[in-house]
């Protein structure tokens, strides 16, 4: 048997079935018309949101990055919940608009952007990430052409990083950001020539379980924006911290403790460096937002034996769900918690069994030598943290299936 990471503590049962946000999975399925079935609780969302809101000092701002979960619907109730939205693309810019969410607290970052999606983002008052020298020539050169004044801020790639991240994305040579020590050439730049500098966005990493090393990044962040500050010789208006806040998602994992890292900051933003006293300043969360609201739900289509292992296979797969597969961002395949949707909170049975996905290829393991109650076809599997990184983050062209639906719930 292997061991599974831990089901997030929002999740009960009623009569065995497995409730979610108060209702029984099996009647979810029916409502939704059939499954695979991805369902979001925004009352989790919201107890999120809730949970930051009373840790954090009252002037930080919440902003989603919605790249962890652009479904629509939930995009619209997030643009209620949170001060602003993180994008990644042009089509999330789009997305974002859609739900709307206001142009100016909409943040566009990204390494690759074209031509087109700079001139969409710069027409409708998007603040643009500058990721590069030659992206901020070419965003002035598009505003220029549209007549725009453009909302620019400079990605920073900290010369730092977050230990022990489960994705780096600062320190060292990164595709992401320009270079620390040629930030502040590239705000004056583009001030010069007349653009509406937003600030600073400094992201030095993701999924991060130890608030001691999110104090001390943030700490840094602060410290290096206070110094590129001075180098500009400009007040920033924007101070976007990055994030970081992981979720559990393993065998050992501890739920990250966020009131550590509000005092922390709540004490940073008290005594800050004179030239930043009069900003503003960010936390731009994905995961943490939304990951434990969703509940991914695929069918028991066949239970065999091969060798004396038993393989339960379902009719879902890592098209859906990568990331339960340890084939998103992950060296090594560990468990996500999953469990009988129909028998919640059963006993396991003597032996353990492999959960797999219809796609033909061995790389589509959702749970591997698991301990799950006694399993039959027709069973619902639930596999938990399926709200961050799921349905747009799974190669759902990969062999043809349909792709999942998805539910949100309250
Ligand atoms: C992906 C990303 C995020 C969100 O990361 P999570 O781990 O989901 O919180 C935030 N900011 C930037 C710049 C990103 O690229």
């Amino acid at each position: 048997m292997k061991p599974m990471g831990p089901i997030p503590p929002w999740f009960a049962a009623e009569e065995g079935m497995l409730l979610i946000g108060g209702c029984g999975a099996a009647s979810l399925v029916d409502e939704a018309g059939d499954m695979p079935l991805f369902v979001y609780d925004m009352g989790i969302v919201e107890a999120q949101v809730r949970r930051f809101r009373d840790a954090m000092p009252p002037a930080l701002h919440l902003h989603y990055a919605i790249k962890a979960n652009p479904h629509a619907p939930l995009l619209a109730r997030m643009a209620g919940l949170v001060g602003g939205f993180d994008v990644a693309s042009g089509g999330e810019v789009e997305l974002a608009l859609d739900a709307g969410m206001a142009p100016d607290r909409i943040s566009f970052a990204g390494p690759g952007k074209r031509d087109d999606e700079l001139s969409a983002a710069i027409f409708a008052g998007v603040t643009i990430n500058l990721e590069s020298e030659g992206e901020g020539a070419r965003a002035l050169r598009i505003a220029e052409k549209l007549g725009r004044t453009p909302r620019l801020a400079v990605r920073v790639n900290p010369d730092f990083d977050l230990k022990g991240s489960g994705m780096r994305m600062g320190g060292g040579a990164k595709p992401f950001g320009v270079d620390a020590d040629r930030a502040a050439a590239l705000a004056r730049a583009m001030i010069d020539a007349g653009a509406d500098w937003r600030g600073w966005h400094i992201f030095a990493g993701s999924q991060n379980l130890d608030p001691m090393a999110i104090i001390e990044t943030q700490a840094a962040t602060i410290a290096l924006a206070a110094r590129l500050s001075d180098a500009v010789g400009m007040a920033p208006p924007l101070v976007n911290l990055g994030g970081g806040f992981g979720l559990a998602y393993f065998p050992g994992d501890m739920a990250l403790d966020i009131r550590p890292i509000g005092v922390a900051l709540d004490s940073a933003l008290e005594s800050l460096p004179d030239i930043l006293k009069d900003g503003q300043f960010a936390i731009e969360l994905g995961r943490w937002l939304v990951g434990e609201a969703g509940v991914y739900l695929t069918r028991v289509i066949d239970v065999k034996v091969s060798q004396g292992e038993t393989f339960v296979v379902v009719d879902g797969g890592l098209h859906h769900q990568l990331a339960a597969s340890g084939n998103f961002g992950t060296v090594v395949r560990r468990n996500y918690p999953i469990a009988i949707a129909n028998h919640f909170g059963a006993p396991p049975a003597d032996q353990p069994v492999t959960v797999v996905g219809c796609l033909c290829t061995p790389i589509d393991r959702l749970g591997d030598k698991v301990a799950l109650p006694p399993v039959a076809p027709g069973d619902l599997v639930a596999i938990f943290l399926a709200g961050a990184y799921g349905a747009s983050a799974s190669p759902s062209a990969f062999l043809g299936h349909p792709p999942a639906r998805q539910l949100l719930l309250g």
